[in-house]
């Protein structure tokens, strides 16, 4: 089943202060709380709440991520318990809406089994999920654009939706090198994906650079569902 961008009626669960324009993107994305765990489809979390979800390989720096743009430490730790890490993670925000914690890829010591098993359900997700509103990826500074990177943006980007890539773990690079990271990202991003919507932008969890940034845009992919849920109306029954 794909998706029908135009039938999309994405609302969040609660009125939100966001919907008032009252919330700040910070603190949007403050006191997210862990929701639910979910190894299949069967198990994802059911409503219309909109999802930001998070995706990298495994060691770019997503846990980390996640922790400092929600401002809890530990948040997303809480996914790397044993059992967990092959799991799809929800944190829900004070405005209903849900930050969705991929299973890191690129785990060497995966039996190929799990790792089809997994490879499936990301690309699913990532095509078909109705409420999915944008997807922020991340990427270590120094290796980015790996062979999964670019796997993971085919399997999304037939949904239209935008992608914003964290450059993780920049204070690992110097000023030049960090502006060289992101001019040759940009280039090859523009050159192999031409018609995707995709930002970019350095990120450093460890010294809470580009926090700000990051938050801003998640809040403005937020607050174009909440006017795009108000122009359509209510929902229709049955949908
Ligand atoms: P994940 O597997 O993608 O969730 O990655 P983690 O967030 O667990 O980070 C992997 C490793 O990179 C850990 O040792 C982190 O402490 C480290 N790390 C994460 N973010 C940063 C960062 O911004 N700067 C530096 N220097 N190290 C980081």
């Amino acid at each position: 089943m794909r998706r029908q961008p135009h039938k999309r009626r994405i609302v969040p669960k609660q009125a939100s202060e966001t919907e008032r324009g009252s919330l700040e993107p910070a603190r949007l994305l403050h006191r997210a709380e862990f929701l639910t765990t979910a190894a299949d489809w069967r198990q994802l979390p059911p409503g219309r709440a909109p999802e930001i979800a998070f995706a990298g390989r495994s060691n770019a720096g997503k846990s980390s991520a996640i922790n400092a743009l929600t401002q809890r430490a530990g948040l997303a730790f809480a996914s790397k318990t044993p059992g967990r890490t092959r799991h799809i993670n929800f944190f829900r925000l004070r405005s209903g809406a849900l930050l969705v914690d991929l299973p890191g890829y690129g785990y060497a010591r995966v039996p190929e089994s799990m790792r089809r098993h997994w490879q499936h359900f990301l690309a699913r997700y990532l095509a078909e999920r109705a409420q999915l509103v944008g997807l922020v990826l991340i990427m270590d500074a120094r290796h980015p654009l790996t062979a999964l990177d670019r796997q993971t943006l085919e399997w999304l980007l037939p949904a239209g939706l935008p992608v914003h890539v964290l450059l993780a773990k920049s204070d690992k690079l110097g000023r030049s090198e960090q502006s060289r990271a992101l001019e040759e990202l940009r280039s090859a991003v523009a050159r192999e994906f031409p018609r995707a919507q995709i930002s970019l932008q350095l990120f450093s969890a460890t010294r809470n650079e580009g926090v700000a940034e990051a938050q801003a845009v998640i809040a403005a992919w937020l607050a174009a569902v909440d006017q795009r849920s108000q122009k359509e109306g209510p929902p229709c029954q049955g949908e």
